[in-house]
């Protein structure tokens, strides 16, 4: 197979666009793919200050260190979940990423700010664990950008989870899913900021051959959580398809983005948003799902520390801690 730029040894093929590349020719396509992302969609200009969020896997490693090529001004923001190895791993891969460049990572240490890790903040609250962390990382995007003045979250997600999730959104009819699921969110609200997915174009094995070829050093586990999850069957789903049919992925979330979506958009009523009265953030009710969450938990650890302290001096029933702080 051939390079369909200069004929050369081709090292990646991408079928569903009946191409293929040698190794300099595919990192050109990779980069003008992820631009005309950005510029098709108006994610972002270049005096913007764009927020990555980080996880240290090869995809959002991957989206900063295009970003960064282009010129545009990233900053990463990883967050710690707190599970064990791999979180420490995953950290250590985005600190190292962002030495070698010179570039700003902030870092939220979950297990420090809110007293434990994302698997303990979801068994206290009596969450999933997937479900926790999703909270978690949307609210922290939010509030960090927010905070410190970036016009824009730019999150990794690709094709293949993009479509994964449009598949799953579909089965199970989440209209109001449907309705939100887009490569660019516009803010609604003052406290709202605006968050883009710029690897929308892009399949999963494409960012990988990306890293490889670019010698970007990423954790290569996925989350001990996301085992047996539901969205990987959704992409074996789909991989199945596009293996018999390349381009199946592309012309689902395309067409739905190009078609279905502005009906959708055209039927639904815009959300009201309003600020959570504990953190500020925008939500739907008066306290946020996250400050909920954390005030839960917040008040099962207090009466967990101070339970042995106090036994035998008081009757159980006065044992029971002060109401939840506000985040
Ligand atoms: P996930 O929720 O794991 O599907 O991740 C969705 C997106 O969130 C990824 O593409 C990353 O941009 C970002 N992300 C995931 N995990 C982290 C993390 N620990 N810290 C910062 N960003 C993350
Ligand atoms: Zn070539
Ligand atoms: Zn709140």
């Amino acid at each position: 197979m051939r390079c369909v730029k200069c004929k050369a040894q081709a090292q990646v093929e991408v079928r569903r666009h009946h191409a293929a590349f040698c190794g300099p020719h595919f990192l050109e396509w990779f980069e003008a793919q992820v631009e005309r992302a950005v510029r098709r969609e108006r994610m972002f200009g270049p005096q913007d200050r764009v927020l990555v969020a980080v996880s240290g896997g090869k995809d959002s490693l991957v989206l900063w260190d295009v970003l960064l090529r282009r010129g545009y001004r990233a900053s990463g923001l990883h967050l710690n979940l707190g599970i064990g190895e791999y979180s420490q791993q995953s950290q250590e891969k985005c600190e190292a990423f962002a030495r070698q460049r010179g570039a700003e990572l902030l870092v939220v240490d979950i297990p420090s700010e809110y007293g434990v890790g994302v698997e303990g903040l979801a068994e206290l609250a009596g969450r999933v664990a997937c479900s926790a962390c999703g909270l978690s990382k949307r609210y922290l995007f939010n509030r960090v950008a927010r905070e410190r003045g970036f016009d824009v979250v730019a999150t990794a997600h690709n094709l293949d989870d993009e479509a994964a999730v449009l598949l799953g959104n579909l089965i199970a009819g989440n209209v109001d899913a449907l309705v939100r699921q887009s490569p660019v969110l516009d803010s609604g609200h003052p406290g709202l900021v605006r968050k883009v997915k710029p690897l929308y174009r892009i399949a999963e094995r494409e960012t990988a051959a990306y890293a490889v070829l670019r010698g970007i050093d990423y954790v290569l586990d996925e989350c001990p959580n996301s085992v047996g999850a539901r969205s990987l069957l959704l992409k074996e789903a789909l991989n199945l398809l596009e293996r018999d049919a390349p381009g199946t992925k592309q012309s689902l979330y395309w067409n739905f983005l190009e078609k279905l979506r502005p009906l959708l958009r055209a039927a639904s009523e815009p959300v009201a948003l309003r600020s959570c009265l504990h953190c500020g953030q925008p939500t739907t009710a008066e306290v946020c799902a996250f400050c909920r969450m954390t005030e839960r938990v917040a008040h099962k650890l207090r009466s967990r520390v101070v339970a042995p302290a106090q036994a035998g001096r008081e009757p159980v029933g006065a044992r029971s801690g002060p109401g939840p702080d506000p985040a």
